[in-house]
């Protein structure tokens, strides 16, 4: 068997086939594992993760990996009361709701209970078949909150939310695919919140000992820097071309972005149906920034290190200091069209825009870090973006089918092609569990 890409997706795929006494190579792009989870030495002892970090309750099937590999988490710090930067104004809230106008917070809350309502209505293995899927596939996010969300200060609130998990602004996505993807992870609440939702928990040692324990696992499977180029297929098995390597195998798991598949060449051509799907699913676009301090200092003040701010460029932050606290770590995101604009400046200006932001909410301490570090996603040559692929209008109803199914001895995994926890470390890890059952059971 050959897996393409050694992110959570294939490497999760390899173990499963591995242990089924089946043989694996794992051809791998980059000279690291784990994609779009990576670990940064940020000295003494400490990293911080420029990818993925959080787990969060549900998200079951990349507990128990990291359980097997012995990787424990520990609770996101979040004591303390969060800031909120509206209107012009700067303001510090204990628990989930800010104190801002309650005709606004009533009219988010209106607007979250009606997209939950709706995305239970969206069969995740098949959203195209959901009652209303081509009403629903045929306007995006915005114009849905145009309709439905009344106050300014409400749109506002809920586009920050859809940057935050979307990495993307609400006029790029579909409603159906922001709707397929809240049920998939369960709820709006469990995709925004920390405590009880997907940033609850963070990884000891940081998220990439994962891939990089499993990769341990299956040693010299895993082959390092061959960028794969094309995939000749047919019924006797496939041909994988990587740069300086060749595999021939009887199937081929695929376990990169689907935008990034499309990028593959094959032989024969994939279908015009086939091709026409990995056109449309873009990724998001994320900078991840954070600037590192002698020590926690908001802590001190009462804050928690959660904020948020209309103003931007960050527009939600996070304590992101290892367990101990020895050192003070915050992290803002620039996400969406802040990300796309700052993207584009010069890396000084870009942190003199994050730092200031910083120091606007946690106050002037924070204007002077001791290091700061930042990873531009869109830049990665094999992600290019993050946190992964949305579908715009359309794309779901005409295309959808084409996600998962297998093509002759290829089949795809990726936390796109997730039903659960779609775009998340978790969905990557079931993806790469249901591939693996997918070959096992074409084997005998
Ligand atoms: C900044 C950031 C923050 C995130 N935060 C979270 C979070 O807190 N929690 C969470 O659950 N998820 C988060 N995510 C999403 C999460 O990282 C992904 O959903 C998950 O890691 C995807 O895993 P994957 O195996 O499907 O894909 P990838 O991790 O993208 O793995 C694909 C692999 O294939 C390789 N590859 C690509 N093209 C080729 C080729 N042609 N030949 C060979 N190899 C190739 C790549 O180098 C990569 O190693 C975040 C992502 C980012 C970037």
């Amino acid at each position: 068997m050959a897996v393409v890409g050694a992110g959570l997706a294939g490497l999760t795929a390899a173990r499963r086939l591995t242990a089924a006494g089946v043989s694996v190579a794992v051809v791998e792009a980059r000279d690291r594992v784990g994609g779009r989870v990576l670990n940064e030495d940020i000295g003494g002892g400490n990293v911080v993760e420029v990818g993925a970090q959080w787990i969060g309750p549900t998200q079951d099937r990349l507990a128990a990996l990291a359980a097997e590999v012995g990787v424990d988490t520990f609770p996101t710090y979040g004591d303390g009361q969060n800031v909120l930067e509206y209107a012009g104004r700067l303001r510090r809230y204990s628990g989930t709701i800010p104190r801002i106008n309650p005709l606004v917070l009533i009219d988010v809350e209106r607007a979250q209970r009606k997209l939950n309502r709706l995305a239970r209505s969206v069969p995740t293995e098949a959203p195209w078949e959901a009652e209303n899927a081509a009403r629903l596939d045929s306007e995006t996010a915005a114009t849905w909150m145009r309709r439905n969300v009344f106050t300014r200060a409400g749109r506002s609130l809920l586009e920050l939310g859809i940057e935050a998990v979307w990495a993307a602004e609400p006029e790029d996505m579909s409603l159906l695919h922001m709707l397929f993807y809240i049920h998939s992870a369960g709820s709006l609440q469990m995709l925004f919140d920390t405590e009880g939702g997907a940033q609850q928990d963070r990884f000891v040692g940081g998220s990439q000992r994962i891939p990089i324990r499993v990769a341990e696992e299956l040693g010299e499977r895993v082959l390092l820097g061959h960028p794969v180029r094309s995939i000749a297929h047919g019924p006797d098995g496939v041909l994988v071309r990587a740069d300086g390597a060749e595999i021939s195998a009887r199937r081929a798991i695929v376990a990169i972005a689907p935008t990034l598949a499309g990028r593959v060449s094959y032989d024969p051509p994939l279908s015009g149906y086939r091709d026409q799907l990995t056109q449309r699913m873009p990724l998001g676009t994320v900078a991840k920034c954070m600037a590192i301090y002698p020590e926690p200092f908001w802590r001190a003040d009462g804050l928690s290190g959660e904020g948020t701010s209309d103003v931007g460029p960050v527009r939600l932050t996070f304590d992101n200091s290892p367990p101990d606290g020895s050192v003070g770590v915050l992290l803002g995101f620039l996400e969406g069209r802040h990300a796309r604009r700052l993207g584009r400046l010069p890396a000084g200006e870009r942190r003199t825009a994050v730092v200031d932001c910083f120091a606007r909410l946690f106050g002037p301490r924070a204007a002077s870090p001791e290091a700061y570090v930042e990873r531009l996603w869109a830049e990665e040559e094999w992600s290019r973006g993050c946190y992964g692929c949305h579908l715009p209008t359309g794309a779901w109803t005409n295309y959808g089918p084409a996600l998962r199914e297998p093509i002759g001895p290829l089949h795809w995994a990726g936390a796109e092609i997730a039903t659960v926890w779609n775009g998340y470390m978790d969905g990557a890890v079931r993806s790469g569990e249901t591939a693996a059952q997918e070959v096992l059971e074409r084997l005998v």
